[in-house]
């Protein structure tokens, strides 16, 4: 059976870019987590969409799991294969189609990395909302499909709200665009075009379990001529919440960042305070000088805050894991919460933190009107692995305790029970649609019985 599926892939994707050799396969055993190794069968990587589509339909025919992979550099597990079966790279896919300025968006592969795309769209002085703090590797579908954040969410969103749409290869091997493009004649440039439900939608934020995103069209927006910030300092996650309130509510804020002490520890940041957030504004220069002069007085009224050193430590495509000694590594536990729920959510925090004596950072952002938190553990991967996924439990249950909810759905611990029993049955259908076989992503949660 295995010969005759490698064989297969081999004539799909050509002998050199499909592989069942075991020193190949190793290197695709793991992401940027602590899982693994968790040993595919096959990798393959395709070049088009015709490909990828023949590759789903090898695997329908033949039951193989099928996982996707771009940049590898989730820190949760989410591109290991949990059940063997091929892992589909994408990074030969890595095109940029350029800007189409009529409509406002930018199209690309889905392999292209976020740091091309960034840099690309800059050039021509574009943007799109975010600015993410990661290393060059991450790919435009791991970014889309975990749902990204950054620096720049208050108003306009994170990835899902400036996808616009996606060409996707279903499970079975179908090829579809959905976005405008779905109508004859249209091109991409939006989202929702009357003719039914958000079907983009569905393969966002599902890390690879619902279809093979092979290009995706993003909406860009100019390059603001002023920017500015100002930092706030706060003594308690009580004072922090109500600072984040009273600015949010003004709705004055192009971005709102936090990062705590213990995170300005690791990432070489002044201590300013316990709690500092960033209060980012964008626009006409006169816009920005208004809205930094109203964020003060706001604050200022509040009484809960005081002005400190900002530091634009998230504006930039980098990554902070590297200024850690080479044994220790870091895992995020990443959720969305409401604003009034901030200081519970950071009390949980500390406390699993303190529990198990792990060292520790918090990063968070406003989106729209509700949170992103993400923090990171600490650990030392030979001497506290079991500590620190006992530390991931324990913080995920005590942030259900307090209404937050994952932003990625395990694999550790898996939340599955944690969902509202009628939603899963929604979601099994909608699955089970899309996915008759269950080849995606087998064994990820949320974890549905066929
Ligand atoms: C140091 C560091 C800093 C970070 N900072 C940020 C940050 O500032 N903002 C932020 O948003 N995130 C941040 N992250 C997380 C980051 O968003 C993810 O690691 C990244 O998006 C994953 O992209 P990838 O290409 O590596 O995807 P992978 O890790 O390869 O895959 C991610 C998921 O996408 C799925 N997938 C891959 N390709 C496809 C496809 N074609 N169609 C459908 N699904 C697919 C995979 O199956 C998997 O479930 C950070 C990570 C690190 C390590």
């Amino acid at each position: 059976m295995s010969e005759n599926i490698i064989k297969q892939l081999e004539g799909i994707v050509g002998p050199d870019h499909a592989t069942s050799k075991d020193f190949e396969l190793h290197a695709y055993s793991r992401d940027w987590s602590y899982e693994g190794p968790l040993m595919p069968e096959y990798i393959v990587a395709p070049a088009t969409t015709e490909e990828v589509s023949e590759v789903m339909k090898l695997a329908n025919s033949t039951d193989t799991p099928v996982t996707l992979r771009g940049g590898g550099t989730t820190t949760t597990g989410m591109s290991l294969p949990r059940e063997g079966g091929i892992v589909l790279d994408i990074n030969r896919m890595n095109k940029i189609y350029g800007i189409d300025e009529d409509a406002m968006t930018v199209t690309m592969d889905a392999g292209a990395t976020v740091y091309e795309v960034i840099k690309y769209i800059e050039q021509r002085g574009w943007k799109v909302s975010l600015k993410p703090k990661f290393g060059s590797g991450v790919s435009v579908a791991g970014w889309t499909s975990f749902n990204g954040v950054g620096a720049g969410g208050c108003v306009l969103g994170r990835v899902t709200d400036f996808t616009v749409g996606l060409e996707v290869v279903l499970p079975t091997g179908e090829i579809v665009n959905t976005g405008s493009l779905s109508y004859k004649g249209a091109k991409q440039f939006c989202r929702y075009q009357g003719t039914g439900p958000d079907l983009t939608g569905l393969f966002m934020n599902t890390f690879g379990t619902m279809g093979v995103m092979t290009k995706i069209t993003w909406r860009v927006y100019r390059i603001a001529e002023a920017f500015g910030m100002t930092g706030f300092g706060f003594d308690t996650p009580e004072d922090m919440q109500e600072g984040v309130r009273v600015l949010t509510e003004a709705n004055i804020s192009y971005g709102i960042n936090l990062y705590d002490d213990e995170m300005a520890d690791i990432a070489g940041l002044p201590k300013a305070a316990p709690w500092v957030i960033h209060h980012f504004v964008e626009g006409w220069q006169e816009e920005v000088d208004f809205r930094l002069k109203k964020g003060k007085e706001i604050m200022a009224a509040a009484g809960v805050g005081r002005e400190v050193e900002a530091i634009p430590f998230w504006y930039g495509v980098e990554g902070m894991t590297s200024r850690l000694e080479p044994s220790h590594r870091t895992i995020c536990v990443g959720g969305f919460h409401s604003i009034g729920t901030t200081a519970a959510v950071m009390h949980a925090y500390n406390d699993v933190g303190k529990k198990h004596n792990l060292r520790r950072g918090m990063v968070w952002w406003v989106i729209n009107h509700y949170c992103n938190v993400f923090p990171i553990y600490v650990y030392n991967e030979e001497e506290e692995l079991e500590k620190v996924i006992q530390a991931a439990t324990d913080l995920r249950y005590a942030w259900a305790d307090v209404g937050c909810t994952p932003d990625y759905p395990g694999p550790n611990p898996d939340i599955t029970h944690l969902i509202v029993p009628e939603y899963l049955d929604f979601y099994k259908k909608v699955k089970m649609a899309l996915d008759p076989n269950h080849i995606m992503h087998r064994g990820m949660s949320p974890k549905v019985e066929y």
